[in-house]
């Protein structure tokens, strides 16, 4: 079975990674969104939060699993039996920093590659950071986000 690991922050799950995951999904069997737990990185939405609204807006997708690690993706997919990790690129400004990641990710362990989709320009202007900025400042987020970040978005105001 060929598997992959598209892990992010995903803090929250926008559109943009929707997208992406639609198109890794029709290329590999399964692929296991991985929420990235960095301790050191201050995030919105808590690690369980996180997994819960992509388990929410990820339901019914049969080749598709959420889990969360704290360590390197690639020893996750190492253990997982997958041997691609999918990222997306948006801009030039992407690049360098996915290109730095992959070079790390190939020294830990060169049996696992990375693959790349392009963002799709009507998706690329999108990142969790720009929705929690329109969020913020009382924007409706609703078509840039799966409809269980918008639920999690009203719990925060709460
Ligand atoms: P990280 O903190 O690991 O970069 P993100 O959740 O910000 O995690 O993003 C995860 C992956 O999804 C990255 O490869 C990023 O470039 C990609 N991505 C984010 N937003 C979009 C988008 N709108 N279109 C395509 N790819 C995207």
């Amino acid at each position: 079975m060929n598997i992959a690991i598209y892990p992010g922050s995903f803090d929250p799950f926008t559109n943009g990674h929707l997208d992406i995951l639609n198109r890794a999904r029709s290329v590999f069997d399964e692929v296991v969104v991985l929420v990235a737990v960095n301790s050191a990185k201050h995030t919105l939405f808590s690690t369980e939060e996180r997994v819960e609204i992509l388990r929410e807006a990820l339901k019914g997708m049969d080749n598709v699993r959420v889990d969360s690690y704290e360590g390197l993706t690639v020893e996750y997919a190492r253990k997982a039996g997958a041997k691609h990790v999918i990222r997306g690129l948006r801009a030039v400004t992407d690049f360098e920093y996915e290109f730095q990641l992959a070079s790390a990710n190939r020294f830990v362990d060169p049996g696992v590659d990375m693959v790349f989709f392009m963002a799709n320009t009507d998706f690329s202007f999108i990142s969790s950071s720009v929705v929690k900025e329109l969020w913020k400042n009382g924007m409706d987020v609703s078509s840039l986000v799966p409809s269980s970040v918008v639920e999690a978005f009203k719990k925060k105001a709460q």
